[in-house]
């Protein structure tokens, strides 16, 4: 094992202080272990900083010492890139103690708030100065800001507020040698050359730590309307988007889609859901509009959308929530889809996107694909059809082994992605690369792209200590 030396060690315990770190083997375990069980990394040290200027101490000693950093934030990430190796040479930055809200400014509509804040935290303290913050994730009870700022979040809400990069104004971030870059600019207009910031969002802190953030607010939704509604297939789903988008006015917030199956297994192993319409049907939609008007008018709007979708045979059933408790049970069912899959056995996840046009074409080829080399295999395509992005979660068939399912991950995989580029699409939407993809980006990138990510990391991390190994391998 490559030790970090004792003396290294020391400086950096030294510079965070008795409170500031944990070295204890069964305390550190929460951090070294990513959230589906795949990655377990070793670590001597895992250090928590409460302020920038700690953080710019701690990368100063390890870029002067060659110590390797894996930034952290709420280990909810899904593709390895939030804990270390199993070499134990890298220490976990984590930066859950920098929690702070610094500051609102309602008619700027922003506010500004520190890495370690923890999405729902944020999502308050926007309310609670009557506005809305709209990043919307099932992981948002412990997923922090920077690691939605790193990943470049997307999850259900992106179809009209965009991903987490569109709700970033500025940034503070600290850089590989401990200087720290003071970019928490509150400007809806910026064109001094170079955006610095986009750099780091999406980086899974491969290029710097992200202390701080301003971000937008937008008015609190007053009229939020629910369906949960049953269509005859996908390409009929994606019909109705184009209606419901027409029909409100650009109104619709979320736009996710379920298969029947997904129904089934969540009804099976979530507490608190049962199935919303009474026959089966072979895929649902969970449709949200709202509005932050005060005009209301938004439920006839979504009957009127759903009328017309029954009339031209894109709908085949269909239950409007009738109060807040039944839309989000719609809701509980939605974020129950990665936890149901659990106890069903193995499952190979991915996270691809495809112009909508071409989703229906995609899982109707992927899913050829898949049952040619897992003939019998169960189909879970879920998610954001509404941005063109689904969760494409092949799932091993009920009795078989799950081991030897398992195994077959990488020639799935590569299938899936196959077909996801020949469609034009992305191998990873809104997840990130983090160690999971990090080789497999190389197929689908020129090697131009690559090139040019890789002179980016040169450029702001010179001697490879932040997050080596993921995203991009060094040339
Ligand atoms: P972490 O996992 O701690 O870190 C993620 C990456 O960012 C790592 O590479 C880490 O090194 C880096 N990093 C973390 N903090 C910093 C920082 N301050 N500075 C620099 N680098 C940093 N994701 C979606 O996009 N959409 C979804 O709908 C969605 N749903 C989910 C549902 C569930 C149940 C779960 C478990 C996860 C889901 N995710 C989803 C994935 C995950 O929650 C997101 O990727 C989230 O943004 C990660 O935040 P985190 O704080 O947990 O980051
Ligand atoms: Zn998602």
């Amino acid at each position: 094992m490559n030790a970090i030396p004792t003396s290294v060690l020391d400086r950096l315990k030294n510079a965070v202080g008795p409170k500031g770190f944990i070295a204890d083997p069964a305390d550190m375990e929460p951090f070294l272990t990513e959230w589906r069980d795949l990655y377990r990394g070793v670590s001597p040290l895992i250090l928590r900083p409460g302020t920038a200027a700690v953080v710019a101490e701690i990368l100063k000693i390890c870029n002067d010492t060659g110590t390797k950093v894996v930034p952290q934030g709420g280990n909810t990430s899904l593709c390895g890139g939030s804990v270390p190796f199993d070499g134990g040479d890298e220490i976990v930055l984590s930066l859950g103690r920098m929690n702070a809200v610094r500051s609102t400014d309602p008619l700027n509509d922003t506010i500004t708030v520190e890495a370690g804040c923890v999405l729902e935290q944020v999502q308050n303290a926007a309310d609670d100065i009557g506005r809305y913050f709209p990043l919307r994730i099932g992981s948002q009870g412990s997923c922090q800001i920077g690691g939605n700022l790193s990943t470049n979040a997307g999850g259900t809400a992106v179809l009209h507020y965009g991903n987490t990069r569109d709700l970033v104004l500025g940034l503070e971030v600290v850089l590989a040698d401990g200087r720290i870059w003071d970019g928490l600019r509150g400007l809806r207009k910026d064109n001094t050359g170079y955006d610095l910031k986009q750099l780091f969002i999406g980086a899974e802190g491969t290029l710097g730590v992200i202390t701080a953030a301003v971000l937008k607010l937008f008015p609190k939704p007053s009229d939020v309307q629910t369906a949960f509604v049953a269509v005859p297939n996908v390409g009929a789903a994606v019909s109705l988007l184009e209606v419901a988008r027409q029909q409100s006015g650009d109104q619709v917030t979320a736009f996710e889609i379920i298969p029947r199956i997904g129904i089934d297994i969540v009804t099976r192993h979530i507490p608190d859901t049962v199935d919303p319409i009474a026959d089966p049907h072979p895929w649902y939609l969970l449709i949200e509009l709202s509005s932050g008007g005060t005009g209301g008018g938004l439920r006839a709007t979504l009957e009127a959308i759903l009328a017309a979708g029954l009339e031209a045979g894109l709908v085949r059933d269909a239950t409007l929530a009738e109060s807040g408790a039944q839309g989000e049970m719609f809701w509980r069912i939605r974020d129950g889809m990665s936890e149901a899959q659990k106890p069903e056995g193995g499952s190979i996840k991915h996270d691809i996107s495809v112009p909508i046009s071409r989703i229906a074409e995609f899982i109707e080829r992927a899913d050829a694909a898949v049952d040619a080399i897992v003939p019998g295999f169960r189909s879970i395509a879920f998610g954001h059809i509404g941005d063109g992005n689904v969760h494409y979660n092949p799932m091993q068939p009920a009795d078989a082994d799950k081991q030897a399912f398992l195994a077959k991950w990488h020639e799935v995989s590569t299938a899936v992605h196959e077909v996801t580029a020949e469609l034009g699409g992305s191998i990873s939407a809104e997840h990130g690369l983090g160690r999971l993809k990090r080789d497999e980006i190389t197929r689908f990138k020129s090697p131009l792209e690559i090139e040019l990510m890789r002179g980016l990391k040169q450029s702001f991390d010179p001697k490879g200590i932040l997050n080596p190994g993921k995203v991009v391998a060094s040339a």
